[in-house]
């Protein structure tokens, strides 16, 4: 894309925030790679496209697929001048329309352009099963630009994915969402006048971090922007209400180490928090803590899974978005201390993994005692759902799922930590707690592992392999490891905090 041209994922960056949109212009290396959420959301959407031109072959007739590379425009063109019944993916671009300044120019990608009555249909297709606002303004854009080329659009609609099962594969719903477009029609032009300003900006604008750093996603320019606070941004601080956040944020006091002692307007609770935060200061429910470790029978099984959950299932009987477990790891401890991990991996592309997953974790846990699980509601639904799949396996997973612990409740019920920030994912209580348990391990998240899995199942790349292996362990031995320092604390063991 030159400098000059605006495309809806610009406009998209400019509503989350000005700065974000500024930074994806002018400083694009500081962008973070590629997150496991925006790989996962690309090829659910490349799947759902190609599901949804099957079903347009047997409406429309032909379609046609424009390239998407730097003739993208010019090929969209074309197939339309060549009488396509329907284009997927084209590429349109329009120069000084709809408030571009001139020579600014827009390009829209549409993930469908087709012909109805007297004009055309622009769909978009969601990566979900529901409209969002997004989609309607990328629906707005893609018209903006479409009747900028001479096409007179006459509906424009959203394909959502059906989440009851269908004997033909995905059903996609196309929901007419025309008159909410014409609506952001008519607000886009002064956008993208006020996006294009700030684009044009020769400095970086000021904008502070916030809570719109992570809606509707988390901004690629976060850790740019809250490094300055080192952890003592006040949106990391727990049990702060969000009013507080603002008016903290609207003093300009964004940094814990800037909040007067004596601020105005916070509960005694707050107080506590800020200066928990500022001391570094961590607090345990010894009582809790105990009571939550006594209920742990060895041997003890530390269990994680990975699955995937495909928008266009590849197994008969499956629904969209179901989960799929395709790779596990368990670290067995018995009562004297010992480990041992055994784990596995489904590799073989034409197969359903359950039956050969379920039949290993069903001997890896045959003998536990305890399961150890962080989000045990999630993981417990995998070992039932999984149980109903494979009936070979059924009575020893359901039997693991009524054994298994929370080690998500214990931490949440019994530790505060600054260190958790808000939020409490296994990888940031590990990196708190067990610090190095993700040390050598590639894979961001379980996002990311689902992807890495696909594509291992299309490459056979033994090195993937071993980065989802890596991953995987190095879950389960991070649950190991954390229930090993709450111990630790728990015996009353040196360098543990202080009780509540
Ligand atoms: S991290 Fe926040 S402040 Fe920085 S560019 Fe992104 S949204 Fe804007």
């Amino acid at each position: 894309m030159t400098r000059q041209e605006f495309s809806e994922e610009a406009l998209e960056a400019w509503l989350q925030c000005e700065r974000r949109a500024w930074l994806e212009r002018h400083r694009p290396e500081s962008r973070s790679t590629e997150s496991g959420l925006e790989r996962y959301l690309r090829e659910q959407h490349a799947d759902l496209g190609r599901a949804y031109r099957h079903q347009l072959i047997r409406t429309a007739g032909s379609t046609v697929t424009p390239s998407t590379g730097t003739g993208a425009a010019a090929d969209t063109v074309r197939a339309l001048r060549d009488g396509a019944a329907a284009v997927l993916d084209g590429t349109l671009t329009a120069e000084g329309v709809g408030g571009a300044s001139a020579g600014m120019r827009l390009r829209a990608r549409l993930d469908v352009l087709r012909r109805v009555r007297e004009g055309w249909a622009v769909e978009t297709i969601a990566a979900g099963t529901r409209v969002r606002p997004h989609h309607i303004r990328r629906l707005a854009f893609g018209r903006l630009v479409a009747e900028a080329n001479g096409l007179p659009v006459r509906r424009s609609a959203v394909a959502c994915v059906v989440r009851a099962p269908s004997p033909d594969g995905p059903r996609l719903r196309v929901q007419d969402v025309s008159a909410v477009t014409a609506d952001a029609l008519r607000r886009l032009p002064a956008r993208i006048g006020a996006a294009g300003a700030s684009l044009r900006a020769a400095r970086e604008p000021r904008t502070a971090i916030g809570p719109h750093c992570h809606r509707p996603r988390t901004c690629p320019f976060l850790s740019r922007c809250w490094a300055p606070y080192d952890g003592h941004s006040i949106f990391e601080v727990p049990g702060l209400r969000s009013d507080t956040r603002r008016a903290l944020r609207g003093a300009g006091w964004s940094d814990v180490r800037r909040v007067p002692r004596r601020a105005p307007g916070l509960e005694p609770a707050e107080h506590h928090a800020l200066n928990d935060t500022r001391a570094d200061r961590v607090r345990v429910d010894f009582g809790a803590l105990h009571t939550g470790l006594a209920e742990l029978s060895f041997p003890v099984a530390y269990l994680d899974m990975e699955f995937a959950t495909p928008a266009v299932p590849w197994l008969p009987g499956t629904n969209p978005f179901q989960p799929l477990p395709f790779q596990f790891s368990v670290h067995l401890e018995d009562a004297e201390g010992g480990v041992h991990n055994l784990s596995f991996l489904h590799r073989e592309a034409a197969r359903d993994p359950r039956p050969a997953l379920a039949g290993a974790l069903a001997e890896a846990l045959a003998g536990a005692g305890s399961i150890v699980v962080y989000d045990a509601s999630a993981e417990t639904l995998l070992l039932t759902e999984l149980a109903r799949a494979v009936p070979t396996a059924a009575a020893t997973l359901r039997s693991a799922a009524e054994r298994s612990w929370d080690l998500l409740a214990l931490v949440r019920s019994a530790i505060r930590h600054p260190g958790f920030g808000t939020g409490w994912g296994l990888k940031r209580v590990a990196a708190t707690l067990a610090p190095g348990s993700y040390e050598n391990v590639e894979l961001a998240d379980g996002l990311a592992a689902q992807t890495a899995w696909r594509q291992l199942l299309r490459s056979e790349d033994a090195g993937l392999a071993a980065r989802l292996r890596r991953y995987c362990e190095a879950d389960s031995r991070a649950l190991l490891r954390i229930v090993r320092v709450l111990r630790h604390w728990a015996a009353g063991g040196s360098g543990g905090p202080a009780g509540i």
